[in-house]
């Protein structure tokens, strides 16, 4: 399974985001050419300013939503906002993104016969009736929400990942990612990880939408990127999708009182209104996962991840 050629030329889209930037940094590591393409809507080169120089790597600006002609061995494809208010925000564009940049970005993989991987989401689940989610759950989403423009967008991504499996014959990965948190999040992406760790770290109110009874499940960086190399390594007859996160599941007030209790802040808990069509509950099975990529599993717990994050903001404060 690991026994891939060590140089080969690796597209990263949405390099410069959260996840993109630390999976460019291990495949430098690895040993391969990285092609980081990012038109820095919620990235920032600040995330992969100590790779500038280096040989392996490159860096260019391009909107996925326009073709790319680039010569790639493979394709990681990581471009769209991921927090809810930065999707959205132009939430034409992040449908755009999602679908053109799909088809964009598999017909560079057709021209080139390259293994492409699709950042997929929990969100496909919706608002899910079936708990813990398994990928043979065809979910609840609401068509026409304000969640829909990412939810349906990354959707009909995956139909188009099959649908050129199954026509072209691509080598294709599909992989469903659960909430994941870490260093080079953005501090005001609005997501409830940064949210609260820059809330306590300042000593304002922390923000609980809802009664905070909603559940998530939350997976450190690391173990993410692990997941997500082991299943663009997998065999070629696996296409996903895959659970990718970490199965321990919290509410958002267990979230908070965590935060609270690490920072040693002194912060109040407010309650706000809950966003329409914020699921309930979410936790991956990731029986699967374990399966297909080699024993995979999380080793990082919430705290020691938490801690982690918080030395990263505390810079950012
Ligand atoms: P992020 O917002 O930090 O990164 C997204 C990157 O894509 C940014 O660098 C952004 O500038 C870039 N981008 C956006 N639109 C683009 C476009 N049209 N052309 C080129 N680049 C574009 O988010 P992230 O958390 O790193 O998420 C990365 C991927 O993983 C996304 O596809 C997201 O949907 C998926 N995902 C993330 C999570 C999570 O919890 N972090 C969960 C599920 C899925
Ligand atoms: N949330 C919250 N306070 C915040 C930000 C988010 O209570 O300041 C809640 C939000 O309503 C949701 C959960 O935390 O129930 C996770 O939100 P996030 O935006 O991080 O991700 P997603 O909803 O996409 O899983």
């Amino acid at each position: 399974m690991r026994n891939y050629n060590p140089t080969k030329r690796i597209l990263v889209t949405g390099g410069s985001g959260f996840l993109g930037s630390h999976l460019c940094d291990r495949l430098i590591e690895q040993g391969h050419d990285v092609l980081c393409v990012d038109n820095f809507f919620t990235g920032t080169k600040h995330n992969i300013e100590h790779l500038l120089h280096h040989p392996r790597f490159e860096l260019m600006r391009h909107d996925v939503t326009f073709p790319l002609f680039v010569e790639v061995d493979e394709i990681y494809n990581l471009a769209c906002p991921a927090s809810p208010i930065h999707y959205q925000h132009d939430p034409v564009q992040t449908t755009k993104t999602s679908v053109h940049g799909a088809i964009n970005m598999l017909g560079l993989a057709k021209r080139l016969r390259a293994k492409i991987l699709q950042a997929s989401t929990s969100e496909v689940y919706g608002d899910p009736e079936v708990h813990p989610q398994p990928e043979s759950y065809w979910g609840k989403v609401n068509t026409i929400g304000i969640r829909s423009c990412y939810d349906e967008g990354k959707r009909c991504a995956e139909t188009l990942f099959f649908d050129y499996q199954r026509q072209h014959q691509l080598r294709i990965k599909v992989v469903r990612i659960f909430n994941t948190y870490g260093p080079r999040m953005h501090p005001n992406d609005g997501r409830v990880v940064s949210n609260f760790i820059m809330q306590a770290l300042r000593g304002e109110d922390i923000t609980i939408y809802g009664d905070g009874s909603q559940t998530r499940s939350f997976c450190y960086v690391d173990d993410l990127l692990e997941a997500m190399i082991r299943a663009m390594n997998t065999s070629d007859d696996f296409n996903g999708p895959v659970n990718i996160g970490n199965p321990v599941e919290f509410t958002m007030l267990q979230l908070a009182q965590l935060v609270i209790d690490l920072t040693g802040s002194k912060s109040k808990l407010v309650f706000n209104p809950l966003p329409s069509d914020d699921p309930k509950q979410r936790r991956p099975d990731i029986s699967l996962a374990k399966q297909v990529l080699d024993g995979w599993e999380p080793r990082v717990n919430l705290a020691e991840g938490l801690v982690k994050t918080i030395e990263y903001f505390s810079n950012q404060v």
